[in-house]
């Protein structure tokens, strides 16, 4: 059996509005540059966006993992490096930027450096999505990060006891001092946000930017996102984004709520243009399936759209909606209500085993 959740006196989260989400790849680079360039884990990225449908980073990640009907811990498989989630690779940047024989007007490609092609990488199948054009093609995009889950299978997976939840804000960490590398965490967890660091041998995973959190600041993925897709702050906090789009609105919903660990990431569900018929006028059927967004998002999809089409009617009829305004966000500022932690009072590792 499990054990008993971690108690935490509150819980930090995040909101995505897919619908507005541009695959720019912000994210995964202020992430990557901030957190993980190091040799053992150049090839994970702890914040990705992948093209659904697709096959997703690492490929097939799904349901490799989780919690089984007595909410134990469903063991999983730890992805291969070269099949599945793809070495990292160098490209050719001296060669296309700095020529060194000082010849101009030959054109040289950026490409993948060496003799080594790579073989699979994230976002391999990046914009190939569904369907037929002009009739029904179709893709979105998922950025994905760990959902610093209220139930998190990885922490029940470490006999070590070296991942923890954060009494402060619940943020899932991993005790890196106690942590032996046997990769439970990352066969446990279904959402594959766990990795390996190849040449320390410990688990490394999303931090939530703890520290910027602890200065009152957004997570580098969400503050450095064009998109202004991302909010962020505490679930208990009636006037911030986070309540209003999970528990007034119920526009915001896990990604497989079925696992079973509870995430604290939750997204506003795609929209999608209507299909054409053979003459090309537009159906009432969406591009995107329900069918294939409920096996993403669970029933409460279908509720969520419904709702975000209800209040854009409303918006382009001229009348207000305070769901509208706030996903559209106009003053970025209020995407994130993050206060900052009174740091002198307490040490922000303390919780660690
Ligand atoms: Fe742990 Fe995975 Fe949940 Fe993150 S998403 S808390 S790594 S189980």
């Amino acid at each position: 059996m499990t054990s008993p959740p971690a108690k935490v006196d509150r819980q930090i989260a995040m909101v995505l509005d897919l619908n507005k989400c541009l695959n720019c790849q912000t994210c995964t680079v202020s992430c990557k540059k901030l957190w993980n360039q190091d040799a053992g884990t150049d090839y994970t990225y702890w914040n990705n966006v992948e093209t659904l449908p697709g096959t997703g980073y690492p490929k097939h990640w799904s349901a490799n993992g989780g919690r089984n009907d007595e909410g134990g811990v469903k063991r999983g498989r730890v992805p291969n490096v070269d099949t599945e989630y793809g070495r990292a690779w160098n490209f050719n940047h001296d060669q296309v930027h700095k020529r060194q024989d000082g010849k101009k007007g030959l054109k040289v490609w950026l490409r993948p450096d060496g003799k080594e092609r790579p073989k699979w990488g994230a976002n391999w199948d990046e914009d190939h999505g569904e369907g037929s054009y002009p009739e029904d093609n179709h893709y979105f995009y998922l950025p994905r990060l760990c959902n610093h889950c209220t139930h998190p299978a990885c922490l029940d997976a470490c006999p070590r006891g070296s991942i923890y939840k954060r009494s402060e804000d619940g943020i899932v960490l991993v005790n890196q001092d106690r942590c032996h590398g046997y990769r439970f965490c990352v066969e446990a967890c279904p959402y594959k946000k766990v990795y390996y660091d190849t040449q320390r041998q410990v688990a490394a995973k999303c931090i939530f930017c703890f520290p910027r959190i602890e200065e009152g600041e957004a997570p580098a993925c969400a503050r450095q996102c064009p998109g202004r897709l991302r909010f962020v702050g505490f679930v208990d906090d009636k006037e911030g984004p986070i309540w209003k789009l999970v528990h007034k609105w119920k526009v915001a919903i896990p990604l497989h709520p079925e696992y079973g660990l509870s995430p604290n990431v939750f997204y506003v569900p795609p929209m999608s243009p209507p299909k054409l018929d053979a003459q090309g006028r537009p159906t009432d059927q969406p591009r995107i399936e329900p069918a294939y967004l409920e096996s993403l998002f669970g029933k409460d999809v279908h509720q969520a759209l419904a709702t975000v089409e209800a209040e854009r009617a409303k918006k382009k009829q001229g009348q207000s909606s305070e769901l509208m305004d706030l996903l559209i966000a106009f003053d970025w500022n209020e995407n994130f209500r993050i206060p900052v932690q009174d740091s002198a009072e307490k040490d922000p590792l303390d919780d660690r085993p």
